[in-house]
C-alpha cells in the first residue's frame, strides 16, 4: 500500500531569521519530515522565503512594494533558499528537489497531470519535493498570500489529506490576541462554525503576505470533505510534529 501524502507549507517569516535560526528551523523541520515518514507519510513541502532571501543577497533591509522587484529577488533568492534546504536536508539523509509552480498551472489539465505525475515520481524515490510560486511568471502569492493558497490547490491536486501551515503565530484566536488580554487560542474549529463567527485574523508579518486571512482562504480550499485535516500554528515549537497533536499548540479545522 501506498503512503499517505500530507502538505507542509512554512511561511518566510520562518526562514529569514539569523543563519543560525535558520538552520535550527531546518532542523526541526527536517525532524517532522522524519517523524511523518515513521508514520507512513510522505511529504511535500510547500517553502516560501525566496524574497527574503534575495533581499539578504542583495543587502536589501525594507521589503520593496513594486512587485517587478519582488519578482527579481524572488529569482535570486530562490537559489540560496533551496541550498540552504539541500544542505541542512542533508544532514538528516532527506533527498530534496525544486518544483515551482503557478496557480493558473493548476487551470490546465496537462499541466495539473505533469504536476501530479513529477511529484508522485519524487515520492517514490524518497524525494522530498520543495514547492515555491514561479514568481519570474506569476505574482498571486507575492500580491495576496505567502503561498497558503496555492499550497491548498497543491494538496488538492494530489489528494492529500492533511494541510499543515507553519506559520509565526500559534493558530486562530477567539480575539485579536495582540489587543486583548482574555484571547484564547481556538484549538478546534469547523469551517461552518468560523463562517458564522467574526474571527480577527491577524496580518501578515514584515516580510511574508500571509496572516490568519488568506490561511482561512487556504482552508477554505483544500477542507471540502470531513477527510480531512487542517493545521494552523506555530513553527517556532521545539517539536513540530508533536505540537499538531496538542491543542494548546496549535489550531486544527475540520469542514463540519
Ligand atoms: N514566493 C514568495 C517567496 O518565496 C512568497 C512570499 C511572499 O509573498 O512574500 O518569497
Amino acid at each position: 500500500m501506498s503512503n499517505s501524502v500530507v502538505v507542509i507549507k512554512v511561511g518566510s517569516s520562518l526562514i529569514s531569521q539569523g543563519s543560525r535560526e535558520n538552520s535550527a528551523f531546518f532542523k526541526r523541520l527536517a525532524k517532522c519530515i522524519q517523524k511523518f515518514r515513521e508514520n507512513d507519510f510522505d511529504v511535500v513541502l510547500v517553502s516560501s522565503g525566496a524574497i527574503s532571501y534575495g533581499m539578504k543577497k542583495r543587502g536589501i533591509e525594507k521589503k520593496p512594494k513594486n512587485i517587478k522587484q519582488l519578482q527579481s529577488l524572488s529569482a535570486v533568492g530562490q537559489i540560496g533558499l533551496i541550498n540552504d534546504y539541500q544542505i541542512n536536508f542533508d544532514k538528516f539523509k532527506i533527498e530534496v528537489a525544486q518544483v515551482l509552480l503557478s496557480h493558473s498551472d493548476f487551470k490546465s489539465e496537462t499541466k495539473s497531470n505533469n504536476i501530479k505525475s513529477s511529484i508522485n515520481n519524487l515520492l517514490r524515490w524518497g524525494i522530498t519535493p520543495i514547492v515555491n510560486e514561479n514568481d519570474s511568471v506569476s505574482t498571486e502569492e507575492i500580491e495576496k498570500g505567502d503561498n497558503d493558497q496555492l499550497s491548498a490547490k497543491l494538496a488538492n491536486l494530489i489528494s492529500s489529506k492533511k494541510l499543515i501551515l507553519y506559520t509565526d503565530q500559534k493558530g486562530l484566536y477567539s480575539k485579536d490576541p495582540r489587543e486583548n488580554k482574555d484571547a484564547v487560542l481556538i484549538d478546534e474549529v469547523s469551517l461552518k462554525a468560523l463562517s458564522n463567527q467574526k474571527i480577527i485574523f491577524g496580518d501578515s508579518g514584515k516580510l511574508g503576505r500571509g496572516g490568519m486571512k488568506t490561511k482561512l482562504s487556504a482552508m477554505k480550499i483544500f477542507l471540502i470533505n470531513n477527510q480531512r485535516t487542517g493545521y494552523i500554528l506555530s513553527g517556532h515549537e521545539k517539536d513540530l510534529f508533536v505540537s499538531l497533536q496538542n491543542q494548546k499548540k496549535r489550531t486544527r479545522l475540520k469542514l463540519i
